[in-house]
């Protein structure tokens, strides 16, 4: 008698859990579904609006992405359908900014339910974004007085081959040690072919080595006399290569 109102309780409870628990694990199935399809559908949106503002430098309109856009997600997606790209403008000015690239679309996700029922999911999604059109949208490249003032870095002296201190210009370490220059007319002029390495053979434009403030003769890097050479470098680079500011000059 006791058993039988067992096995009836848990009869009733089988009734009652299952259909929910189902329920549930469907559920579970059809939200994976929808948001990994939206997902995808994100992603085509990101990915069409890069490739676009990689190649916006000299591109003045883009007439085809509207459709191309509209056309990726329904191939890629099954289930997608009512693609609409919306919102899109290219290379437009907000304020200060310039060369802004927006894009959306709006679309359905269809997804079938059992008995034969299907539901469709509204969906929209947006970007906003910057084309490359090099600075300010000049269109032509950068000058070289304007790509040295943009560094506004600040220049120190090490040593490559010796030590660990980077130095200011006029610290007395720096001072009697040589300079790395590149080999032009003003230096053959200025300075004579020192007699041990014999560098006059040097193209113009190769790196050298002088001593600005004692001797008269330019080096080859290989050359025994300019052993401890010092470069120029900004301070950052300094830095991020492990060199630490001279005890007595206090790096400049
Ligand atoms: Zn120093
Ligand atoms: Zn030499």
């Amino acid at each position: 008698m006791v058993s039988n109102t067992k096995k009836g309780y848990f009869t009733l409870e089988a009734a009652i859990f299952l259909p929910i628990f189902i329920i549930g694990v469907l559920t579970l199935g059809y939200c994976v579904k929808l948001y990994s399809t939206a997902d995808h559908a994100a992603f085509a949106l990101l990915d069409e609006t890069g490739h676009l503002a990689a190649e916006a430098y000299g591109t003045k309109a883009a007439p085809f992405f509207c459709g191309k856009l509209e056309q990726r997600l329904e191939q890629e997606n099954k289930n997608v359908d009512q693609v609409k790209a919306t919102g899109f403008r290219y290379l437009y000015q907000e304020g200060e900014r310039t060369g802004l690239i927006s894009a959306g679309c709006e679309y359905r996700i269809r997804l079938s339910l059992p008995l034969d029922t299907h539901y469709g999911f509204e969906m929209e999604s947006r970007v906003r974004c910057r084309g490359f059109i090099g600075k300010r949208g000049q269109r032509n490249p950068m000058g070289f007085d304007e790509m040295e003032k943009n560094g506004e870095g600040k220049l120190v002296r090490i040593f490559p081959s010796w030590g660990k201190r980077f130095h200011s210009e006029t610290c007395v370490y720096v001072k009697t040690h040589a300079k790395q220059i590149v080999l032009a007319s003003q230096v053959k002029s200025r300075y004579k072919a020192c007699e041990l390495c014999e560098p006059n053979n040097l193209p113009m434009g190769v790196y050298v080595y002088c001593f600005p403030n004692a001797g008269e003769a330019y080096h080859r890097e290989s050359c025994k006399m300019i052993e401890k050479y010092t470069i120029e470098i900004e301070k950052e680079d300094a830095e991020a290569k492990g060199y630490r500011a001279c005890g007595k000059c206090g790096g400049g």
